[in-house]
């Protein structure tokens, strides 16, 4: 589900296979999110949950809750987030501390920078091995979040180490990407005028341009391993985004690749 209000935001209703169980992701606009859900669904929900504190994901927290009282929903719905700064919090997880939805594994994978408070939620069903993360305002579909709390260090860590490894390589190109927004057309335009500027330069790019030119939703199209072969603030040593970022010779810390990259794209 999807609204303009902000900046083309993303709610997910993640469920388990038999449709009892659900977490509701970042449900902000709950006056468009209800109607948008079935009955059953509405029932299903075991907790609304927040990828970070900003109101664009968290400001229907409690609007919500009060939708499924009125609705005589009897068991206690638990809002799980990163801080008490998301409204009404009740349940603040651990980096990397586990939860079970169903027949469904998630693992809460903390990723400051973005906010202090941001999580990506790493699902797994372990009968058909199928795959998600929701990365909130971490990564996007072909770059990453403002560092609004943090620093190029911190997203380093977080979507270099935090997010490749709290996933695990042998389930990156089973991963599929869900993330806070729809920014995937920016982005490309980001990376063909400052990274790979041709065609043929990054075959992976390629394919991502031509799905995001002909879809308006790209949300759970694209894996971690794609990621890997075209994010550039995921790619922060290939000779190709550091002469984007002016250093010519592959000398820089990786924390100020990151940091000129992100500041070239706010400059867009
Ligand atoms: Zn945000």
């Amino acid at each position: 589900m999807r609204w303009n209000t902000g900046g083309v935001n993303y709610c997910y209703l993640l469920s388990s296979q038999d449709k009892l169980n659900s977490w509701l992701i970042d449900p902000a606009e709950s006056d468009e999110v209800i109607p948008n859900l079935t009955s059953s669904e509405r029932q299903s929900i075991k907790a609304i949950v927040n990828t970070h504190h900003h109101y664009d994901h968290s400001d229907g927290n409690m609007s919500m809750i009060n939708e499924l009282k009125q609705e005589g929903k009897r068991f206690v719905v638990k809002i799980v987030a990163g801080s008490k700064s998301s409204p009404d919090a009740t349940e603040l997880p651990e980096h990397l501390q586990h939860y079970k939805l169903g027949n469904l594994d998630i693992t809460c994978i903390r990723t400051p920078c973005h906010t202090v408070d941001s999580i990506c939620y790493h699902v797994k069903d372990p009968e058909t091995n199928e795959q998600c993360i929701f990365t909130g305002d971490t990564l996007f579909i072909g770059g990453c979040g403002r560092f609004f709390e943090g620093n190029g260090v911190q997203m380093d860590e977080a979507l270099n180490e935090r997010i490749i490894h709290g996933v695990g390589e042998p389930n990156w190109n089973l991963t599929r990407v869900y993330p806070g927004h729809e920014y995937t057309k920016s982005n490309v335009k980001f990376i063909r005028e400052y990274v790979y500027q041709e065609l043929g330069e990054n075959e992976a790019l390629d394919n991502l341009e031509k799905y995001a030119d002909k879809h308006e939703m790209t949300c759970g199209e694209f894996t971690i391993d794609d990621e890997l072969k075209y994010n550039p603030f995921m790619r922060l040593d290939d000779p190709l985004v550091r002469k984007a970022v002016g250093d010519d010779d592959s000398s820089w810390k990786r924390s100020k690749v990151m940091e000129t990259l992100r500041k070239l794209k706010n400059s867009m």
